[in-house]
């Protein structure tokens, strides 16, 4: 029987099982309710884990056709809007020093963010995720990695000296994964970091702040008009690039990761709680949970609002 069918089925016995419940069956049925109430409280968390593991198995299948060990990239055609969750993640390394952007270069395009590193450096997963390529590119990225991640992300790792993980293997935010170093088109070491969405390449520094050690924000809206505009800002406000003048404190200091620590948002002017909900990517629900606030609660310019 297909689901449909079965749905249908189910809304019928639904329709005729109440009706025909004697009195000492209702009871029954009461008293069941707490003990019921508390297998579903389990059943979500084991049936959560499952699914956890299934996207982790297959990460971001909606997004991709395939699986190969093959292609670095192929080049899809990108959805007019995603909203890519950035929670969970790990800075792939603690250096705060970037050394070249994302966008054209000497008539090229680049189509990553160079991060200082010193060969031997730690390299790690920037989210959970599963390895789709471990290589070797002599005119290129070197030794490099490819992970694609459930959040529709794929990273990609370049110029390694080492690679520390295997093809189809799933890793966690935040595990080592290789070395830097300076292998393949690379003059001294540097870790050529990418982000890419079916294939196309986006600006990391949209997403990651190296100079802060820190996301951006809990999670980016990915519209294809809005994209370029937002990529340039993004350069503007975050892409300093150090050439020299930075100390090895800057490219080696320690590591900063999702903490889990409350967070606050300060409420601008026309700011609603659906607006603020959409920006930080939690619903509205839980800012209500988090500040004991009901849903149709005024808000005021300058408020602070707790929001993870
Ligand atoms: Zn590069």
């Amino acid at each position: 029987m297909n689901l449909k069918k079965t749905i249908k089925l189910l809304a019928i016995i639904g329709l005729f099982v109440p009706a025909a419940q004697p009195a000492a069956g209702q009871d029954l049925l009461a008293r069941q309710a707490p003990v019921d109430r508390r297998m579903k409280a389990v059943d979500t968390v084991a049936l959560k884990n499952l699914i956890d593991k299934e996207n982790l198995q297959s990460p971001a299948a909606e997004l991709y056709d395939d699986w190969n060990n093959k292609y670095a990239h192929r080049t899809t055609e990108l959805p007019d809007s995603f909203r890519i969750n950035l929670r969970h993640f790990c800075m792939p390394t603690t250096s705060r020093v970037i050394t070249s952007n994302f966008g054209s270069r000497w008539g090229r395009q680049h189509k990553g963010l160079d991060i200082k590193v010193y060969i031997g450096d730690t390299i790690r997963a920037a989210f959970a995720g599963k390895v789709r390529i471990v290589r070797y590119e002599g005119g290129g990225y070197g030794k490099y990695i490819v992970i694609r991640h459930p959040n529709g992300l794929e990273t990609i790792y370049g110029h390694l000296s080492k690679q520390l993980v295997e093809e189809d293997q799933t890793v966690r935010a935040g595990e080592v994964i290789g070395l830097g170093g300076n292998t393949g088109r690379s003059t001294g070491s540097h870790l050529h970091f990418e982000t890419r969405l079916c294939g196309v390449a986006l600006n990391p520094a949209i997403f990651f702040d190296f100079r802060n050690q820190d996301i951006t924000a809990d999670s980016y809206l990915f519209r294809r008009n809005g994209y370029e505009h937002e990529s340039a800002e993004a350069t503007r406000l975050r892409g300093k690039v150090g050439n020299g003048g930075y100390t090895r404190e800057m490219v080696q200091g320690t590591p900063a990761q999702d903490s889990g620590e409350r967070m606050y948002h300060k409420v601008e002017t026309g700011e609603t709680l659906a607006s603020i909900a959409e920006k930080r990517g939690v619903t509205i629900a839980r800012i209500c949970e988090l500040n004991h606030i009901r849903r149709n609660a005024r808000i005021r310019p300058g408020q602070m609002l707790r929001y993870s």
